[in-house]
This record gives C-alpha cells, sequence and structure tokens, in this order.
C-alpha cells in the first residue's frame, strides 16, 4: 500500500499523523494507494472516492481532497427516521433537519430523510473527516468494521472521527470497535 500526499506535510503533520495510525490498525493488503491531495480546482470543501476492486485492478484505492478553504462545512446523511408503531413521527433528533420524504410504493412503508451538518474548522479537520468517510467504505466492505456501507454510516463514522481527533490528535481511537449509535 502506498500513500500518495499532495498536500503542505507541515501545516498538515498533525493530521497525517493520526490518519496513518488509525489505518494502520486495519489490514490493507487489498490496498493499492490512499491519496490524499489539494483536488484540480473544480470543487471547494472536502470530497473523496473509495474505488472498489475491478478485473483490471483488483485492488481498492482511496482518494481525499481537500482544498477548502476553512472553515468549510460538509452536508451529511443521517439515518432515516420512521414513524413509530402508533403512526406518530418520533421528534427530530437534534442538530438534524429533514432533506426529505420517502416511500416505497410495495410496502407502503415511509420515512423522512435527515441530514446535519459538520464545521471542518482547518485542513487537519478536512483531512480527518474525509479519510474516516472513505476508510469506512473500504473497511465495511471488507468486513472490518460494524455497520452497513451506506452514506449515513460513512459520515457517521466520519464525524466520530473527527471528534476523537479533536480530543485526542496524539493518539487514534481503537476504531475497529466502533458502533453505529
Ligand atoms: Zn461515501
Amino acid at each position: 500500500m502506498r500513500w500518495i500526499i499532495g498536500v503542505d506535510r507541515k501545516q498538515a503533520a498533525a493530521a497525517l499523523g493520526w490518519v496513518k495510525a488509525l489505518a494502520a490498525q486495519f489490514d490493507l493488503s487489498r490496498v493499492a494507494w490512499i491519496r490524499i491531495d489539494m483536488g484540480r480546482g473544480r470543487y471547494r470543501g472536502v470530497y473523496g472516492r473509495c474505488w472498489w476492486p475491478t478485473k483490471k485492478l483488483p485492488m481498492f484505492r482511496i482518494s481525499c481532497q481537500v482544498p477548502g478553504p476553512y472553515p468549510t462545512v460538509v452536508q451529511t446523511v443521517r439515518k432515516p427516521l420512521y414513524p413509530g408503531p402508533d403512526g406518530r413521527w418520533p421528534p427530530v433528533p437534534k442538530g438534524c433537519h429533514v432533506r426529505g420524504y420517502g416511500r416505497d410504493p410495495r410496502t407502503g412503508r415511509v420515512w423522512l430523510k435527515l441530514g446535519a451538518q459538520t464545521l471542518l474548522r482547518d485542513i487537519n479537520e478536512g483531512i480527518v473527516w474525509i479519510f474516516g468517510h472513505e476508510l469506512y467504505h473500504f473497511l465495511r466492505q471488507t468486513r472490518q468494521i460494524a455497520g452497513r456501507n451506506t452514506e449515513a454510516y460513512a459520515d457517521e463514522f466520519a464525524d466520530w472521527c473527527l471528534l476523537r481527533f479533536r480530543c485526542c490528535a496524539d493518539r487514534p481511537p481503537a476504531a475497529a470497535s466502533w458502533r453505529s449509535q
């Protein structure tokens, strides 16, 4: 596995050390490379992608772009809200907003699509957050972590990484024991 670093190593030293120590807790033998760079000037904020193995290249690849500028706000996806057995909606969780309404025409089941926002104060927080999100997709696909391989779970894991980085930038958490709330 190869790290491709295209950010200022000095400025991002705290986050780079932290994400490398986080990644080292897992089996990365099926990852070809992990790239962290400033993007190509087309988008702002933070974004990334986890490529799954293909016939031509049977390895995962993780790409994280962190152009900012900072602070930047990420729009996150939360797990949907379902009505209770009595048909009443539980309150929208604190910090969340309703993104839309969903309905399965086959079963008639309905739900509210929820979103939230995460503030990334600087490039170090940007790296930790987007790396956590993309790493989660790989970890879940290779059954190295709990949860489901959806945007809501990847965002929840990314938010958890960010909180852990803010409190303890010198030591990453035992991530394999992570559980969705
Ligand atoms: Zn994702």
